[in-house]
């Protein structure tokens, strides 16, 4: 009879079926037809074009089972960091009016070509905080030698994306929620091996904001011309390069 708990293969078996059910569902999910928030602080503008315009990523490099089960494991944390800040007497809204069926928080500029949902809005929180609300709430997960960066030099120079993305949702949700963009946003961050916590208060980055906007506007200039924005690099050896998605297609043009 198996030992099916030592059996190495069993576990790869079913470790297969599963990937296989998680990138099947992922296969008929509806590609994004319109530039995100979150990504517009990437730092190359032309690895967002790929990205925006559905461009094939290079063999071998769409999302796998275990990338799929690290973006749930995150989705599921981040739950549990609502969960946490509401027992700690944060009025912390994730949906409107905090029901179920009510809409995410976001915002849609450029006809709709460029939108971003947001994480949360804080309403209030306890006296000792002295939080200025509202407030943008913003939740991350991170292993622990990106979190411990992150606490050490904070989000803007550790993570320059999600420091872009805090300063266009602030800027942006500010119309519909007044306040945003003039109370620092709190963004939290979860160390996924340790379970520690990282909360830190962001002031709105007017500058950064319209460049990150001004960006949005570009890339979609440059699609709708049919141009092809310019790389990050000026070799395929650079860092961002060896790790994007779509490096064969890039360097495989002429320029
Ligand atoms: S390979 Fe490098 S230059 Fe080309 S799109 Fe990717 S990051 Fe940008």
């Amino acid at each position: 009879m198996l030992d099916y708990n030592h059996t190495p293969k069993f576990a790869d078996v079913l470790n297969a079926v599963i990937d296989a059910a998680l990138t099947a569902e992922n296969a008929v999910r509806s590609p994004r037809d319109y530039l995100g928030g979150s990504r517009l602080g990437h730092p190359c503008e032309r690895a967002l074009q790929f990205e925006f315009t559905g461009a094939p990523k290079d063999e071998g490099r769409d999302f796998n089972g275990q990338t799929l089960r690290i973006f749930a494991i995150g989705h599921a944390l981040e739950d549990l960091a609502v969960a946490w800040l509401r027992a700690a007497g944060v009025d912390l809204y994730t949906r409107k009016g905090n029901r179920p069926d009510g809409g995410q928080f976001g915002f849609e500029v450029a006809r709709g070509r460029i939108r971003g949902h947001v994480d949360g809005i804080i309403a209030a929180g306890p006296d000792d905080l002295g939080l200025a609300c509202p407030a943008l709430w913003e939740c991350k997960t991170m292993n622990a030698k990106n979190w411990r960066a992150c606490v050490k030099d904070g989000v803007a120079k550790s993570k320059p994306v999600y420091a872009a993305q805090i300063a266009l949702y602030q800027a942006y949700m500010d119309a519909s929620i007044p306040g945003l963009a003039s109370n620092p946003a709190l963004f939290t961050a979860i160390n996924k091996d340790t379970a520690e916590l990282h909360h830190e208060l962001v002031p709105f980055d007017a500058d950064l904001a319209q460049r990150i906007s001004d960006r949005g506007v570009r890339i979609l200039q440059a699609m709708d011309a049919g141009e092809l924005l310019p790389r990050i690099a000026t070799s395929a050896d650079f860092f961002e390069c060896r790790m994007c998605s779509w490096a064969n297609r890039c360097w495989d043009l002429p320029q």
